[in-house]
């Protein structure tokens, strides 16, 4: 959003929202660019460098990155999103030498895990070094730190010389971007650069692993299966939080998991049966304005408007469709869409996981 042009005479305004007044007035380029030497990644290092923020593209969704040592870089990164400061931030690494002075200590447990895993969509939680700002661990003692496989992520990386503290790059509480163009309609005018390497391969936010508890516990589902997770580290447990509402006033595990998230300006329900289930219970809703958010090939079977999102039983396909199919529903005059509910194992649990959010766990069983 982009204040009108009489304004920036008000300097009352300019007072008071000082921060506010300069994330929302500043050009924002975008920039093809793919790997080491590109003019794209010189540029973005050059800001990251100057303590500006870059969306960047990772395998998983784009990010809004910063100097996670910087804490006025990292601020900017919370006011261009509008996220709670509460709710801490990955930090990204392009090589493993550099994991060690970002935690107290690297247990076995973790390495093995990063042997397994890394580069990839896996961040690993571990009590957090004092080179860390709080402002980047959103007041906590840990950090979750990931490095990803996506060549543009790691060269961006490489040319800034530092770890970057990188959240999903949309407006807090909007499902997360997957594309440049989708940071640009979050983010026009509140940051100065998207670098555009095209479409994410993932589509869904990491796996975020804690090894902080007595057991490694899973915060949030992600590319990496909690079953990848088991095989490397035997008993793996998963947070309550995951798919279940956080009772009132309790502690979330991962401050993220509290916040209304994903969601589109229609009202979604989870709908869980059959297809010919779901379709019996869409086709006898008596309300206008109903879209089915369904799998691959079943819409036309439908006598109501439809979008997809990947293949049933393939959470890998579905995690890779998800996020532009809930925002392409902002662009049509649904009110109410009724969601095919996805299996619940491999990155199935990943796309259950982002769809109880969006439906505000509205779960109708048929
Ligand atoms: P995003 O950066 O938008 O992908 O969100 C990051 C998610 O990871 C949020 O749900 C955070 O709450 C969670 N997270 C990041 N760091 C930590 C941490 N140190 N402890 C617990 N959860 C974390
Ligand atoms: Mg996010």
């Amino acid at each position: 959003m982009l204040l009108s042009p009489q304004i920036p005479q008000k300097n009352w305004l300019r007072k008071a929202m000082p921060d506010f007044w300069k994330v929302n007035t500043m050009k924002t380029e975008v920039i093809k660019a793919e790997k080491d030497g590109d003019y794209g990644i010189e540029k973005a290092a050059e800001l990251l460098k100057k303590g500006e923020v870059v969306a960047i593209p990772t395998e998983t969704v784009y990010g809004l990155a910063a100097n996670a040592f910087d804490e006025k870089a990292v601020e900017k990164i919370f006011i261009a999103k509008g996220r709670p400061s509460d709710n801490p931030l990955i930090v990204h690494i392009s090589e493993l030498s550099q994991w060690s002075e970002l935690v107290e200590s690297i247990p076995e447990n973790a390495l093995a895990l990063a042997q397994a895993f890394w580069p990839g969509p896996l961040t690993i939680i571990l009590k957090k070094s004092s080179l860390i700002p709080r402002r980047t661990s959103g007041g906590l003692d840990t950090v979750g730190v990931r490095m990803p496989m996506h060549p543009t992520a790691r060269a961006i990386i490489r040319a800034a010389g530092v770890p970057l503290a990188a959240p999903s790059a949309n407006n807090s509480g909007k499902p997360s971007t997957t594309t440049a163009e989708h940071c640009l309609h979050d983010l026009d005018g509140k940051i100065p650069l998207i670098i555009d390497s095209g479409e994410c391969s993932v589509g869904v936010e990491s796996t975020v692993i804690t090894l902080v508890t007595d057991v490694p516990r899973v915060l949030r589902p992600g590319g990496i299966s909690v079953e990848m997770l088991s095989e490397v580290l035997g008993e793996v447990e998963v947070d309550d939080a995951v798919l279940n509402r956080l009772a009132e006033g309790a502690v979330a595990a991962s401050p993220g998991m509290k916040y209304k998230h994903y969601s589109p300006s229609a009202g979604v329900s989870l709908v869980k049966g059959s297809f010919e289930s779901f379709r019996s219970f869409v086709e006898a809703q008596k309300e206008k304005n109903i879209l089915a958010l369904v799998f691959e090939g079943e819409g036309e079977k439908l006598n109501v408007p439809f979008i997809e999102y990947g293949r049933e039983n393939d959470g890998a396909s579905q995690a890779k469709r998800l996020f532009s199919a809930l925002r392409s529903i902002d662009e049509t005059d649904a009110k109410l869409v009724y969601a095919r509910f996805p299996e619940k194992d491999g990155v199935g649990l990943a796309v259950l996981n982002r769809l109880v959010r969006a439906a505000a766990f509205n779960i109708i069983e048929l």
